[in-house]
């Protein structure tokens, strides 16, 4: 157990079936608290073998009571977790600060989210339907929306509450059972998720989880044959993996991957309004955010002063444990650390600027992972600070002048996620909404991966599908076209 939790769930076990259990394997593995780097909680270390039996658990569940229930019973059950998941959302918040060292406001914005996803496609169960299609004399012809079945999902470390509400919520409302692989670096609000659920009414199977390492568990669950679809958040390298094993079972993947989103700035922009967003979506959760605004465009007029401003509030911004709830917590491991700083070890001897640091705070426990937010001015749209990501704290400010050269550059990396554009001309606005190559572009605001209702997902490397809103319901399910001649 989680000795210290409110939420009452056993951190080395897997839900399986409705059963909390030891890996078959017997074997553990250890979370870190990112904050000072101490052992936080064992977990159970899943494998093939455990894979397999939550998968089997899954499918017995779309043939007992999980899969009987109507639309509308599936709806109010879900809305029932949401409520229960917001009823919880500060010791979600206590053991998110604990387990990715996130600060404490954004662990419960993050559990509110999840309770949002549950409320929304709660709401959306029932509200899911086919149509009716012009055919020839003599037929009716009619779509239905159904389940895939068994759904994986494998998530990522840095929003752990936030993924799993999008991709689970929307799966379960369209009557999928769940198979969820957490990952090895942050699962206890994933586990204190199901155990809510659980408590809450969600009838056995609906929702399995296996914890463990993504070499194991992870490969296992993308490669089973048993699963009907795969929704993976995390790296591009590990989404092609995946890809790759959906391949040879032939079945359909959503990858969200990375990204190098930026914000264009153009000289007509009310820059009062942009400032705020411009660094927060850089900076919040210390920058391991897929959808991170790490690249700024500024258009030449009004470079120096936007570099100015961001630089002043990069000054101002404070680092330290999750516990302390500042502007930023500590990144996720030592080796993200070690990436981060080797990405800034490229600025010496470069010609780039540092603009504006953020501070440690005194007293910062030394083995804790902190990394000062770094504003670098004057980098070249070439660089690999600026092409590749880097998931951290990093912003690069980048000058262009007029239209088409920010284009060129705002759609000159491999990825493709999100963009801000803050413009007063609305033929502009337009215009660049159209041209940006992603799948979400923010006029005069930003996002970051925006709310519930919004389509979100990738295109080139930040991968393809869309999860959140309607349209993941949809990629939930299949459509079966009906044809009947009655003459
Ligand atoms: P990662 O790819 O290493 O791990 C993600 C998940 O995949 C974990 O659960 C891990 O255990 C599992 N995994 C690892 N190897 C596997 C394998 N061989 N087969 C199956 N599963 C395996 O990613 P990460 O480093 O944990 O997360 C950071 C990355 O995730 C960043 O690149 C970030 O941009 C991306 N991300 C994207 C989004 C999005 O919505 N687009 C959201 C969050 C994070």
């Amino acid at each position: 157990m989680v000795m210290t939790s409110t939420i009452d769930f056993p951190s080395a076990q897997l839900l399986i079936g409705g059963q909390w259990r030891g890996a078959a394997s017997g074997q553990t593995l250890w979370l870190e608290n990112p904050s000072d780097g101490s052992e936080l909680a064992p977990i159970a270390r899943g494998d093939a073998a455990d894979i397999d039996a939550a998968v089997q658990a899954a499918r017995d569940a779309l043939s007992g009571e999980w899969g009987r229930l109507t639309a509308a019973e599936r709806g109010r059950l879900l809305s029932r977790i949401g409520i229960a998941v917001a009823a919880q959302a500060d010791e979600l918040a206590r053991l998110e600060a604990l387990d990715v060292g996130k600060p404490l406001k954004q662990g419960r914005a993050d559990a509110l989210a999840l309770a949002r996803y549950l409320e929304f496609y709660g709401g959306a169960c029932d509200k899911v339907h086919g149509e009716t299609l012009p055919y020839q004399p003599g037929y009716t012809v009619l779509t239905l929306r159904e389940p895939h079945g068994v759904t994986a999902h494998i998530v990522p470390w840095n929003y752990p509450m936030q993924i799993v509400g999008r991709s689970v919520g929307a799966a379960l409302a369209m009557g999928n059972a769940c198979v969820l692989k957490p990952a090895e670096e942050a699962c206890l609000t994933v586990l204190a998720f199901a155990r809510i659920a659980q408590q809450a009414g969600l009838p056995a199977g609906a929702l399995n989880v296996v914890t463990g390492t993504g070499e194991e568990a992870g490969a296992a669950l993308s490669a089973h044959p048993g699963i009907d679809h795969i929704s993976f958040t995390g790296s591009v390298a590990t989404g092609a993996l995946v890809q790759a094993a959906a391949a040879a079972n032939v079945v359909p993947v959503t990858l969200e991957l990375g990204g190098k989103s930026p914000q264009i700035v153009f000289a007509d922009a009310d820059v009062d309004a942009a400032l705020p967003f411009l660094v927060n979506a850089g900076i919040q959760n210390a920058g391991q955010t897929c959808s991170a605004a790490s690249r700024i465009l500024v258009e030449r007029p009004l470079y120096a002063q936007v570099m100015a401003r961001m630089a002043e509030r990069y000054a101002a911004l404070r680092v330290g444990p999750a516990m302390s709830d500042l502007d930023l917590g500590p990144v996720i491991s030592r080796r993200q650390r070690g990436l981060i700083e080797h990405f800034l070890g490229l600025v010496e001897g470069s010609g780039i600027a540092v603009a504006a640091q953020g501070a440690l705070v005194v007293g910062a426990p030394t083995g804790g992972h902190y990394v000062r937010p770094t504003l670098l001015a004057h980098v070249p749209p070439e660089h690999a600070l600026a092409q590749q990501e880097i998931f951290g704290p990093v912003q690069v400010l980048i000058p262009f002048d007029g239209e088409a050269e920010a284009l060129a550059i705002a759609n000159g990396t491999p990825f493709g996620l999100v963009a801000g554009v803050w413009t007063r001309d609305g033929a502009r606005q337009m215009r660049m909404a159209r041209a940006l190559r992603c799948g979400q572009v923010f006029i005069n605001n930003y996002g970051a991966g925006g709310g519930v209702e919004l389509p979100f997902g990738g295109v080139k490397h930040s991968g393809h599908g869309r999860e959140k809103g309607f349209e993941a319901l949809y990629g939930f399910g299949a459509l079966k076209t009906v044809a009947i001649h009655h003459g």
